[in-house]
């Protein structure tokens, strides 16, 4: 029986939904929560990727504040710069579009942001409260794939999960929001052995890989969820181009039992879950 296709456009729409909602909900007690993106240099996908955030940021009924630096920029000024965002009253949410130029230190930059205002929740205070369950803000793409498998599974207890793929942002976190539900959680790499039967075991798969259809469709277990983070561009003839994920989706959707497409399923999650992240930092500093 073919899978279930995990629609996440809808998940978002519905997620973002939900934000104006409980962002309607702190402007009626005067508090209008604001989103700082910062963008360095001129890469036109992180171009697209800004100007999408502060779309939908804005549709959602926040604020946004945009900075676009030149490449050449000093890491000490952009340091500078977070500094003043860090004690800007009407930012609650600091994100830095990675990838950074070559002669700034990325971590000395994700460092810089004050970890209640880390909306991309890559600050090492954030990962550690992640790690030791604390009250995290947590990294936008894994928690939109937990929420796309709470779609399928209203709980996570007790599955057999496998993460394929160990990185900062995506792996990692992903397995330790698993945990969190309960979930036997397995974390595969380029050095696991025999990486297809430790697949097969699976009842969760998330493939955060970066190598176009590297998941066969005989390495999913029949009935699994498979959440496929991956996207690649890859030559689809004739000088065009196409985007496909980390699994073999035409081969995986036949045994799965429910499955995200590329693009439209994780993909319009991450910027929702940002939107997400923006609205809970801003509520906490009303308890604060
Ligand atoms: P990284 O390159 O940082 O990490 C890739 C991971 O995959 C590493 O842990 C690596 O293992 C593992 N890996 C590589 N080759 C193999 C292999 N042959 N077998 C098993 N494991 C392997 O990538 P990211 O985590 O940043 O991103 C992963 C994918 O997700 C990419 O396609 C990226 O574009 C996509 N992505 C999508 C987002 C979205 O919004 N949907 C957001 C972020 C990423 P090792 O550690 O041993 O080297």
């Amino acid at each position: 029986m073919a899978a279930q296709i995990i629609d996440g456009k809808a998940v978002a729409e519905a997620l973002r939904r939900d934000v104006a909602t409980g962002v309607a909900s702190l402007v009626a007690k005067g508090l209008t929560p604001g989103l700082a993106v910062v963008l360095v240099g001129t890469d036109p996908a992180s171009e697209v990727y800004v100007r999408n955030k502060a779309r939908q940021t804005v549709a959602c009924g926040m604020r946004s504040f945009e900075t676009k630096l030149d490449a050449r920029i000093s890491e000490a000024d952009l340091l500078a710069l977070i500094a003043r965002l860090n004690a800007d009253p009407a930012v609650h949410g600091i994100l830095v579009q990675l990838p950074l130029p070559p002669h700034i230190r990325s971590a000395a930059v994700i460092e810089a942001i004050d970890p209640a205002k880390d909306v991309d929740g890559f600050h090492p205070v954030n990962a550690g409260r992640l790690a030791t369950g604390g009250a995290a803000l947590v990294p936008c793409t894994p928690l939109g794939c937990i929420k796309l498998a709470r779609t399928v599974h209203a709980s996570l207890k007790g599955l057999e999960a496998v993460v394929v793929g160990r990185s900062n942002i995506v792996g990692k976190p992903v397995a330790l929001l698993l945990l969190a539900e309960d979930a036997t959680v397995t974390i595969a790499h380029s050095r696991t052995r025999d990486l297809a039967s430790v697949v097969r075991r699976a009842d969760l798969v998330v493939a955060a890989v970066g190598r176009p259809e590297m998941v066969r469709g005989d390495w999913i277990k029949p009935g699994a969820t498979v959440i496929d983070v991956g996207i690649n561009r890859i030559d689809a003839g004739g000088g065009k181009t196409r985007l496909v994920g980390d699994v073999a989706y035409d081969e995986a959707r036949r045994v799965a039992g429910a499955i995200t497409p590329v693009p439209g399923g994780v993909g319009p999650m991450t910027i929702a879950c940002l939107l997400s992240n923006t609205l809970e930092a801003a509520r906490r500093t009303l308890a604060a």
